[in-house]
C-alpha cells in the first residue's frame, strides 16, 4: 500500500493489542487500513477476536495497546470526544436491539432528534428516505413485534444510517435471522457497498465475501492471519484459512 492511499485510510489500526482483565488476550498487533468506500470483509472462528475488533473501532472497548484513527483522529489520545466518534461509526449488531415502544419510523428518527438535535420533521423526512431505500415503505408504522427478523434488521441498518456513519460496522449481521431472510438484508447491504458506503462485514457469508468485498480478513485466536483480494483469498492454500474453510463450507 502505498503512502498517499495510507493517508486517506478512513480506519487505520496498527498493532492493536486487548488484553481483557481475565488476561484473554484477545487482539494480538492487529493492524488494518480501511479506505473511504472499501468493503472488507472479516472472517474467523469464534472467539477469534472478531466482535472485539469491531468494538474497538467504534471505541465500546478500550485497547490495551497500539493506535487506531477513525479519519486521522486519533481514537486512544485522551483528549478525543468519544461520544462524538461514536456518533460518526455505525453499528449494526446480530440482534437488532430496536425499541420495542416505538414503530419502524420512530426507531430510526430517534437518535437524530436527541443527539443530533434535528427538528421533528427534519428527522422524519430522513427516516421515510431511509426506510423507502431499505424496502420498507409499507412498514413505517410498525411496531418491531409486528415485522420480521428481517424487517427488523433493515430498520436498524436504516436507524444506523440516519446518523449520516463515516463508516458502518456490521457485526454478523444475518446470523439469527431465519435463512429465507438472510437475503433481503444482504441486498440492503450490497446496495450500500454499492453507493459507496465505507463498511467492515463480520460474517460467514461467503457468497456476500466474494461478491461484495474488496478485501477479505481471516482472523483467528486474535491474529490478522491473512488480507486479501476475494479472488486470491479463496484460492489461498494457506492452511490456517483452508482448516476454517474446511469447517464452515
Ligand atoms: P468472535 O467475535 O470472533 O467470536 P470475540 O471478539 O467475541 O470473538 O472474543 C474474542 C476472545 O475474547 C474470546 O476468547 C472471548 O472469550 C474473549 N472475550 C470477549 N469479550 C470478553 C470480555 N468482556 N471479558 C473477557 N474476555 C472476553
Ligand atoms: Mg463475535
Amino acid at each position: 500500500m502505498t503512502e498517499q492511499s495510507n493517508l486517506r485510510a478512513l480506519i487505520k489500526a496498527r498493532k492493536v493489542n486487548k488484553v481483557f482483565p481475565n488476561g484473554c488476550h484477545a487482539l494480538k498487533d492487529v493492524s488494518l487500513d480501511v479506505q473511504p468506500g472499501e468493503v472488507v470483509v472479516i472472517i474467523g472462528p469464534s472467539g477469534s477476536g472478531k466482535s472485539t475488533f469491531l468494538r474497538t473501532i467504534n471505541q465500546l472497548e478500550s485497547i490495551t495497546s497500539g493506535r487506531i484513527l477513525l479519519d486521522q483522529v486519533d481514537l486512544t489520545d485522551k483528549r478525543t470526544n468519544i461520544n462524538k466518534v461514536r456518533e460518526e461509526v455505525g453499528m449494526v449488531f446480530q440482534a437488532f436491539n430496536l425499541f420495542p415502544h416505538k414503530t419502524a419510523l420512530g426507531n430510526v428518527m430517534l437518535a437524530p432528534m436527541q443527539v443530533l438535535k434535528q427538528s421533528k420533521s427534519e428527522a422524519r423526512r430522513t427516516a421515510v428516505d431511509l426506510l423507502e431505500r431499505v424496502g420498507l415503505a409499507d412498514r413505517m408504522g410498525n411496531f418491531p413485534s409486528r415485522l420480521s427478523g428481517g424487517q427488523q434488521q433493515r430498520v436498524a441498518i436504516a436507524r444506523s444510517l440516519a446518523m449520516k456513519p463515516k463508516v458502518l460496522l456490521f457485526d454478523e449481521p444475518t446470523s439469527a435471522l431465519d435463512p429465507e431472510m438472510v437475503g433481503e438484508v444482504l441486498d440492503v447491504m450490497k446496495e450500500l457497498a454499492r453507493a459507496g458506503m465505507t463498511m467492515v462485514v463480520v460474517t460467514h457469508e461467503m457468497g456476500f465475501a466474494r461478491e461484495v468485498a474488496d478485501r477479505v480478513v481471516f482472523m483467528e485466536d486474535g491474529e490478522l492471519v491473512l488480507e486479501e483480494s476475494p479472488e486470491r483469498f479463496f484460492h489461498s492454500d494457506h492452511p490456517r484459512l483452508q482448516r476454517f474453510l474446511g469447517q464452515v463450507l
